[in-house]
């Protein structure tokens, strides 16, 4: 019944931890959820009062325009000059998503012709190996080691490999390792996309989740960047808006154009009210973001104490809401045990691809009351 490219599509391994998690609540285990990447803060009020605002305006309950407002992709370039020092042109270097996840899924489409190589980290984001997938390319694993800070490590790539990639997908600050990269690395990644002639998609869903004074850079910051790629970015994660489906992509124009036309095709656009929103959330005050990364970091570092009672081996992040531990053994194993024994649920690494194995994601996204509650049973567990 289904297509082929349905058919191979790797199954999904979070199914087993869900189907023991729903059995754990069932039998009335108090079960402390660390696993979904998904923020428990609500959207700011000053967003959500604009969003109100926007309904009521019935030039907003029609068909948007494809690219995005006017104003939406004003707001973006005005915010990556003032957070990223970038400079975009709202008219063709800013591209409205329904959220990043729909860009993302869809750029492979644009550049992909059936057999085409898509390099692709691992573990990652499932969104770049499965979209690659559904437009008939070939994703090829690029490894993300402890031992090379969880970055691709460009020259084991195969000459032949990279002659025939046509896309490459990075993402830092890191989902699920936490890892951040340097701009020496994104200067090495322009490089070789000049050499092998592909086309870069950096994923920065995280720019603005950071801890100690860490500051994310943008892809763009380097110089070459906008000739071979373009940034992905969201306002899920900044600004608590994961349902409210709003991202962007930003750089180089020929690209965008590339996304867009099979957007044109697929969807018609994000409903302008919730650009409106986004608009808000973009030129408002930012001290509601400064405010979730000090309720982050509390419970970073809350978790980081029972992780090492534990014995595991983390690292601080520098960024994202997740910490990304080293267990022995198998990570779903290892999952399965902190659930039934302690009635916490974390993401084992192996769902996030091969390289993932050895590794459990713990998301940030309980308050430090349930994440200190936490500790406490894993302080009580014999591992
Ligand atoms: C959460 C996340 C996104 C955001 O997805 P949206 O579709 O914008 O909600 C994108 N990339 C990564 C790596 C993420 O973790």
């Amino acid at each position: 019944m289904y297509a082929d490219r349905i058919n191979s599509l790797p199954p999904y391994l979070f199914a087993a931890i869900d189907k023991s998690k729903a059995e754990a609540i069932k039998k009335g285990v108090d079960v402390i959820n660390l696993s979904i990447g998904d923020p428990d803060l609500p959207t700011p009020r000053h967003i959500v009062d604009a969003m109100k605002k926007a309904l009521d305006n019935p030039a907003h309950h029609r068909y948007p325009s494809y690219e995005g407002m006017l104003s939406f992709r004003t707001a973006v370039a005005k915010w990556y000059k003032k957070t990223m020092n970038v400079d975009l042109s709202p008219e063709n270097e800013v591209l409205t998503l329904i959220g990043s996840k729909e860009g993302i899924a869809h750029i492979p489409l644009a550049f992909l012709n059936p057999g085409d190589v898509s390099l692709v980290p691992d573990p990652a984001y499932p969104v770049y190996n499965i979209g690659s997938i559904l437009a008939d390319g070939k994703p090829y694993k690029m490894p993300l080691l402890a031992e090379n800070d969880f970055l691709p490590d460009l020259d084991a790539i195969p000459a032949t490999i990279a002659k025939k990639a046509k896309l490459m997908f990075i993402n830092y600050p890191n989902n699920p390792t936490s890892a951040t990269a340097s701009l020496k690395f994104f200067e090495d990644v322009v490089d070789f996309a000049n050499e092998n002639d592909i086309i870069v998609i950096h994923d920065n869903a995280y720019s603005e989740m950071t801890f100690d004074g860490y500051k994310a850079p943008s892809f763009l910051n380097v110089s070459g960047a906008k000739d071979v790629g373009i940034e992905v970015h969201s306002l899920s994660k900044t600004y608590n808006m994961t349902g409210w489906r709003l991202g962007f992509a930003v750089g180089n124009r020929d690209i965008l154009a590339g996304l867009g036309k099979v957007k044109t095709n697929v969807d018609s656009g994000a409903f302008e009210a919730v650009q409106e929103a986004g608009i808000a959330a973009l030129s408002g005050p930012q001290d509601c973001v400064r405010e979730m990364n000090r309720i982050y970091k509390e419970r970073r570092d809350a978790l980081l104490v029972g992780l090492k009672e534990l014995g595991l081996t983390v690292r601080e992040p520098k960024a994202t809401f997740y910490v990304w531990a080293h267990v022995n053994g198998s990570s779903s194993e290892f999952a399965k045990l902190l659930l039934e024994k302690a009635g916490i649920v974390a993401t084992p690494g192996a769902g996030f691809g091969e390289y993932g194995e050895g590794y459990v994601r713990f998301a940030l996204t309980q308050t430090v009351e349930r994440i200190n509650e936490a500790v406490e049973r894993m302080h009580k567990l014999d591992i």
